[in-house]
């Protein structure tokens, strides 16, 4: 699945999110750039969207993301913490907001990556796609205040540094 990538203001908010209000669209524009403001390293801070996914694609192989980012805090060595914010369709079909720090694995076994603190906030009775967008954005703000390196995070989860394999 090709993924669109641009700033927020390229985003079609309202196309990939019909089921959204004006209110909502709105609160979710305010929160990406309050992400936005928050990874100063980037130049051009781009967003990833799949009008495909506006809808429920069905069980499919594969992720359903239908807009997010993925901020690398790029530290050299390719061992930096990426930090996710997703919108994104589990495989039942109900629409949510996944926020995640993800690392390196430098465990004896190798696990490739791990997720080392993250959340999942669902939409639906009471709760906006704005509201949890906003409550996911909040998350991603304050990691990206954190330390941006990648042992910091492996620490905290008590996961074992980096070392030379
Ligand atoms: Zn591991």
């Amino acid at each position: 699945m090709t993924m669109s990538r641009g700033v927020i203001d390229d985003v079609p908010l309202s196309t990939i999110f019909p089921q959204a209000s004006a209110v909502d669209l709105e609160a979710v524009q305010q929160a990406a750039r309050a992400v936005d403001a928050a990874r100063t390293w980037d130049e051009r801070p781009e967003w990833e969207w799949a009008l495909a996914h506006a809808v429920f694609p069905g069980a499919s192989p594969g992720t359903p993301v239908v807009f997010g980012v993925d901020v690398v805090a790029y530290s050299g060595g390719g061992d930096q913490p990426e930090f996710l914010l997703q919108m994104l369709w589990t495989e039942d079909g109900r629409l949510v907001v996944s926020a995640a720090v993800s690392v390196a694995c430098w465990c004896e076994t190798d696990h490739a990556t791990h997720d080392v603190d993250a959340i999942e906030l669902a939409v639906g009775t009471g709760t906006s796609i704005g509201q949890a967008f906003e409550v996911g954005a909040e998350r991603l703000v304050g990691w990206l205040a954190d330390p941006r390196d990648a042992d910091y995070w492996r620490d905290r989860a008590a996961l074992p540094p980096r070392w030379e394999r």
